[in-house]
C-alpha cells in the first residue's frame, strides 16, 4: 500500500473554492484525486499514518469549506463508469461515484429509462446523491435507488447496502447521520422503467409540460421524459438552481436549510401565532407521515429575509429565499448569515432551522 505523499499522486496546499459551487474555503493540506478504488483506500491510509482527518469530496455543491481551509487530506472523488444491465422490463443504470450527476441522467433519459427524470440539472456527483438522498419535483433517490457500493473506511473493505439498508428518509440516509464518515460511497444502482413514462407528482412540472405540448400526445420513454427534463431544466434556471458561471445567484449550495418537519401540535401553536402576528395569509405546509412539513422559505421569508438581502460578502440569491449565496465575501460570511437566520427564524416562531449543507472546518 502506497502510504506516504512522495508515492501517491497526493498534492499540497490545494485551493478548495474553485472545487465548490459556492466558491468559498481555504486550501487543503494535502489533496488527492481518486480515480481508482485503490487511490481512495491509500489516500485513508496516508490520513491514519499522517493522524490527519480525511474529508471526502464529490462535486462540491453541498459543502463549504471554513476560510482558513482543511488541514487534513481531501480525497477528490473521480471513480467514472457507467453500466447498463438488462432486467426485463426493467434496466440497472450503475454509476461510478465521480460521474457528473446531471450527464448521467441526461444519459438514462437518452436510453428511454425512466424515474429520475425530474432530478434533471441537481449538480454534483452520482456518488453524493445517496448522502441526502436527493430530490426535487417530487422525486427523490431513493425511489429508484437498488443499491449502493461502499467502502468501508475503517477496514478498506467493499460493501454493497441494498436500498433498505441506507436509512433513506426526506434529505436523510444513513450516510449522513448514524453512518457519518463511516464509508466512501463508490457506486451507485438505479432501477429504472424501461421505455418509461414519466413520474410527475409536481403540480408545477405538470403545467408546464402540458403548456408546452400535450403528455398524451408524445411516446413512452426518451420523447416523454425528454420533454420532462426541459420543463424541469428552465423552471431550476429561473430559480437559480442550475450552476451558472453566468449567474451570481447560483453561487450556492443549494438550498440552505431543510424544511422543518414538526409534530402537529407544535404546526397549531405556529397557526395560532401566525394568526396573531401575521398578515392573515395560511402557514404553507405538507403533511409528511404522521407529522408536517412546514416550508423553510416561508419562515426565512416571514423572519424579514426578503429576496436579494445582503449582509456584508453574503446574501440570499434574487430568485430562491432558501439560497444563501457568496456575494464576493468569506465562508464567515456565509454562516454568519446562516446563524443570523436560525437566530431569528427562533426568536419569532420557535422553529430551530437545520442545516442542509454539510461545513468543513
Ligand atoms: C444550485 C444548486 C441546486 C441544488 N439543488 C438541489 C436539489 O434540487 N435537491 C437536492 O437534494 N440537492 C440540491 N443541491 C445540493 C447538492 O447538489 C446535492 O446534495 C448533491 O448530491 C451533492 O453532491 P456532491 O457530489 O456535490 O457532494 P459534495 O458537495 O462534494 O459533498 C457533500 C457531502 O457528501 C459527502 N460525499 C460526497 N460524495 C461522497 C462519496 N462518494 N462518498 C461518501 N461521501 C460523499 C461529502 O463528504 C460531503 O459530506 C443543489 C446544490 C446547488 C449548488
Amino acid at each position: 500500500m502506497l502510504t506516504t505523499a512522495e508515492q501517491l499522486p497526493i498534492r499540497k496546499n490545494i485551493p478548495l473554492a474553485p472545487l465548490t459551487t459556492i466558491g468559498l474555503g481555504g486550501s487543503a493540506k494535502y489533496f488527492l484525486e481518486c480515480k481508482t478504488v485503490e487511490h481512495i483506500c491509500a489516500g485513508l491510509e496516508f490520513g491514519k499514518h499522517e493522524h490527519l482527518p480525511v474529508q471526502v469530496l464529490g462535486g462540491g455543491s453541498n459543502i463549504i469549506f471554513s476560510d482558513a481551509g482543511f488541514s487534513g487530506v481531501v480525497l477528490k472523488i473521480a471513480l467514472k463508469g457507467i453500466h447498463f444491465d438488462d432486467d426485463g422490463e426493467w434496466m440497472i443504470a450503475r454509476a461510478a461515484a465521480g460521474e457528473v450527476w446531471d450527464a448521467f441522467v441526461h444519459a438514462c433519459i437518452e436510453k428511454g429509462l425512466g424515474g429520475i427524470e425530474c432530478l434533471s440539472g441537481i449538480p454534483g456527483f452520482t456518488g453524493g446523491t445517496p448522502i441526502q438522498n436527493v430530490g426535487a419535483y417530487g422525486q427523490e433517490v431513493k425511489d429508484t435507488i437498488e443499491e449502493v457500493k461502499v467502502l468501508e473506511r475503517a477496514t478498506l473493505q467493499e460493501k454493497i447496502l441494498k436500498n433498505a439498508e441506507c436509512g433513506f428518509s426526506y434529505r436523510t440516509s444513513r450516510f449522513k447521520f448514524q453512518d457519518l464518515g463511516k464509508f466512501v460511497v463508490t457506486e451507485v444502482s438505479f432501477r429504472l422503467h424501461k421505455n418509461g413514462r414519466p413520474t410527475i407528482h409536481y403540480p408545477e412540472v405538470k403545467k408546464n409540460v402540458e403548456a408546452a405540448v400535450p403528455l398524451s400526445s408524445l411516446a413512452d420513454g426518451r420523447e416523454s421524459l425528454e420533454a420532462v427534463r426541459k420543463v424541469v431544466l428552465s423552471l431550476r434556471k429561473k430559480k437559480s438552481m442550475l450552476v451558472d458561471p453566468n449567474d451570481p445567484n447560483s453561487k450556492s449550495v443549494g438550498s440552505f436549510f431543510l424544511n422543518p418537519i414538526v409534530e402537529r401540535k407544535q404546526y397549531s401553536s405556529l397557526r395560532n401565532l401566525w394568526k396573531k402576528i401575521g398578515d392573515g395569509s395560511e402557514v404553507p405546509v405538507f403533511s409528511f407521515e404522521e407529522k408536517m412539513k412546514i416550508s423553510a422559505a416561508w419562515l426565512v421569508e416571514k423572519a424579514g429575509f426578503a429576496k436579494s438581502y445582503r449582509k456584508v460578502g453574503a446574501g440570499i440569491s434574487s430568485n430562491h429565499s432558501l439560497a444563501i449565496i457568496n456575494c464576493g465575501g468569506t465562508a464567515n460570511d456565509v454562516l454568519a448569515l446562516a446563524t443570523e437566520i436560525e437566530n431569528r427564524v427562533f426568536e419569532k416562531f420557535g422553529i430551530r432551522l437545520v442545516r442542509e449543507a454539510v461545513v468543513v472546518d
